[in-house]
């Protein structure tokens, strides 16, 4: 594993754990002494992307993450909201057990998921895949957004805090556990 603050090749394991789907190592550069963090996850049977003019390609996790960060860029998202959302997206795909599957089927899949995330990063990507045939219908669209009837929840409220505290005093009544101050 090649050290990404010096280059060097070799470095030393200095911690090891099982995660959700694979297994998570801290490592440190013989070199410089950095530290860095490798996940190993198990590479499924390969599946394919049919692309729109019929060519096929690998699927690229990589290259789909990085579509959806440039969407998200900037955007106000909780750490690791993008890479859940591939997860899903991936988890998804191989439980299609298609050894093939249609470029738009994916963008499909992440424009719904982005849709419920962020609204601008979902305009943006909806945009990138050609998703809107002109202005208009670009237009019509963020009407609909703004006309409030499919904002996610929780997006950008004004005072989290406060709104927080509202969610929370409802779960809590819901399993009535409300305790009085005294
Ligand atoms: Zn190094």
């Amino acid at each position: 594993m090649k050290c990404p603050y010096c280059g060097y090749t070799d470095c030393k394991v200095i911690d090891s754990r099982d995660v959700d789907d694979g297994v998570r190592r801290r490592r440190q550069c013989l070199s410089c002494d950095s530290r860095f963090t490798t996940y190993e996850r198990l590479q499924p049977a390969s599946l394919f992307v049919i692309k729109k003019d019929e060519r096929r390609e690998e699927f690229d996790r990589e290259k789909l993450l990085s579509g959806i960060r440039k969407a998200c860029e900037k955007r106000p998202l909780p750490t690791g909201a993008i890479e859940k959302l591939v997860d899903d997206i991936e988890a998804e795909l191989y439980r299609l057990g298609k050894a093939e599957i249609p470029s738009e089927l994916i963008g499909d899949m992440v424009i719904e998921q982005l849709k419920k995330l962020d609204h601008i990063a979902y305009i943006r990507f909806a945009s990138v895949y050609h998703e809107f045939t002109d202005i208009s219908a670009l237009k019509e669209e963020v009407d609909t957004l703004l006309s409030g009837a499919e904002a996610p929840p929780g997006q950008l409220p004004l005072l989290p805090e406060v709104e927080l505290a509202i969610k929370g005093r409802r779960g809590n009544r819901k399993q009535g556990k409300v305790r009085s101050r005294r």
